[in-house]
């Protein structure tokens, strides 16, 4: 036998495929597949809980009660009372049905319904944000994609059973853990069938029917199948002798929640109880403004198949939660009282500064208020404390400013707000840029075993130009200073001196004033800068 027939066929591919990926070719997009073997399942992905055999303990012995789980959510979600309990209760239900079929095999063979979730309800109300806090907690991997990001086929946009894949990416390959993840799919209402819906007509059934099978119990190849380059590898990594892989994830354990706005349904509703109960409507006058929520909670199962639903995929979710619009107060309570909130978030980013903040109730008024308008929800929180914080982070970030004070008129003009605080405190402000000038001589004294001394003039000249010019002063004097390292070395060589007077007329003139020093240590005649004191013993010289 030859060589030739001796060689690995898979190698040769292997050799080819390397080739392929190192030319960087733009129009091959590589899915990167580590081979599973490779990766031991309890290697770690950045979400990976560290300890996936203890979690995975955790989950198959799950204990937990509703009520544990509501007053956990309680700490970060504000509000949605309603979707706490019933989401409480049905992801109690199904972690203990997965903990029961472990402790009972035979069990996993009765039929059970999944507790599929459909959570309706506005933009930004915390609908994921409970869902997240969940997983967390429980310590199950968490994926989430927006409907219109599917298509029926997969050949364009992706396709369904890569949310499957996703976990199992999540997981760190780790099959069993991924099997008990919980999957997110925002948008639903997007790919109701109905086009008089607005949605994606044949297609987005189509989405449907194959998210329905998921839903159900499916068995996901966890190797795409029309991802070529994952299949090829795939296949080298048991062309190389590894361990046989398993080579699908089944969908019976997993968790899906749907969401989505469903504003339209909302009117179709009102209309139907409008019609229905004669005078329904004029029942409630004088009763406060019903928003959406109100009606998403009244919605039935017809509702869902007028909109656009195919009956099976509706008859797959079973628990159905419309969560409430947040109003001024709540946004209020999320910033005083929500673990973790976007405010917390603002106060860390200024302790990376030195910086902290105090804020009055009337600042926390006016950004709900203003984050009301918004209509996005909690995200307009996020959008006015963007805007109320933007240049304070900028500007005071560069300052010895250690403190100030959010009011309801910083809210109301940031800009303003900050340039009182710029003017009250113009010593510190003043201390800093002196600060980075005294930085920059030690860092030519570092770099160059020059000493510069700055007059006061000079100082308080790069100090204004600084202010004048919304400039850094290091940016400043290394720009005005540019030649100095080289000028100054050779009049170091010429004249022996190591020190220097940097006086108001360098910063005014500081080409001519070096070129002046120069040419006198030429001369050998000395330079208006000056000796240093005979006391101070000279350090490195240039
Ligand atoms: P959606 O309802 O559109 O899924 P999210 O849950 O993603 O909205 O909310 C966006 C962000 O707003 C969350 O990450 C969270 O910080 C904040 N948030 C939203 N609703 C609440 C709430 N009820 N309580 C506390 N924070 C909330």
């Amino acid at each position: 036998m030859s060589d030739k027939d001796t060689k690995n066929p898979f190698e040769e591919i292997q050799k080819q495929l390397q080739e392929l990926l190192k030319s960087n070719n733009p129009n091959v997009s590589v899915n990167p597949f580590v081979p599973p073997q490779q990766t031991p399942p309890t290697s770690s992905t950045p979400e990976e809980p560290k300890e996936s055999d203890e979690v995975l303990k955790q989950i198959q012995s799950f204990k937990r009660k509703p009520k544990e789980i509501r007053d956990y959510l309680d700490r970060f979600v504000i509000r949605q009372d309603e979707a706490k309990k019933v989401l409480s209760v049905a992801i109690c239900d199904h972690y203990n049905h997965v903990r029961q079929c472990i402790e009972e095999p035979s069990l996993s063979k009765k039929e059970y319904n999944k507790q599929n979730i459909l959570l309706l309800g506005p933009t930004g109300v915390g609908k994921t944000y409970l869902m997240r806090n969940i997983a967390k907690l429980i310590g199950v991997p968490f994926v989430k994609a927006d409907a219109t990001k599917f298509s029926e086929t997969g050949y364009v946009g992706n396709d369904v059973e890569d949310l499957v894949r996703d976990l199992y990416k999540l997981s760190g390959q780790n099959a069993e853990l991924a099997q008990y993840g919980i999957i997110y799919i925002d948008e639903i209402d997007k790919i109701a069938g109905s086009s008089a819906m607005g949605g994606k007509d044949v297609s987005g059934r189509g989405v449907q029917i194959n998210l329905l099978k998921l839903m159900e119990d499916a068995d996901v190849n966890l190797v795409n199948p029309q991802d070529m380059m994952s299949q090829m590898q795939a296949m080298m990594s048991m062309g190389q002798g590894g361990k046989k892989q398993k080579r699908t994830l089944s969908t019976k354990n997993i968790l899906f929640i749907v969401s989505g706005a469903f504003d339209k349904l909302a009117e179709n509703v009102r209309k139907r109880l409008d019609q229905g109960q004669i005078g329904f409507s004029s029942q409630r006058n004088g009763e406060e403004e019903e928003d959406d929520s109100h009606f998403l909670k009244l919605t039935e199962t017809r509702d869902f198949m007028d909109y656009g639903f195919e009956p099976e995929f509706i008859g797959r979710l079973p628990v159905r939660v419309a969560c409430e619009a947040l109003s001024k107060e709540d946004l209020s309570q999320i910033l005083k009282n929500s673990e973790g909130s976007i405010l917390d978030q603002y106060h860390r980013d200024f302790k990376g500064y030195d910086i902290d903040f105090s804020i009055t109730d009337e600042a926390i008024l006016e950004i709900a208020d203003r984050a009301s308008k918004e209509k996005t929800g909690a995200r307009g929180l996020m959008t006015v404390l963007e805007k109320t914080f933007r240049e304070f982070k900028f500007e005071l970030s560069s300052t010895l400013i250690q403190n100030f004070e959010v009011t309801d008129k910083t809210v109301e003009n940031p800009q303003e707000a900050l340039k009182d605080i710029l003017l009250n405190n113009q010593a510190a402000l003043n201390d800093f840029l002196f600060k980075r000038v005294a930085e920059f001589i030690a860092d030519f004294k570092e770099k160059h075993g020059l000493d510069l001394e700055f007059s006061e003039d000079a100082c308080t000249k790069i100090v204004e130009l600084a202010v004048n010019e919304d400039r850094s002063t290091s940016s400043i004097c290394e720009q005005l200073f540019k030649d100095y390292e080289h000028g100054l070395k050779i009049v170091s060589r010429n004249s022996g001196k190591t020190h220097f007077l940097i006086t108001a007329d360098a910063v005014d003139n500081p080409d001519g004033e070096l070129s002046k020093w120069v040419v006198e240590s030429i001369k050998g005649k000395g330079a208006t800068a000056e000796e240093k004191p005979e006391s101070e013993p000279e350090e490195e010289k240039a």
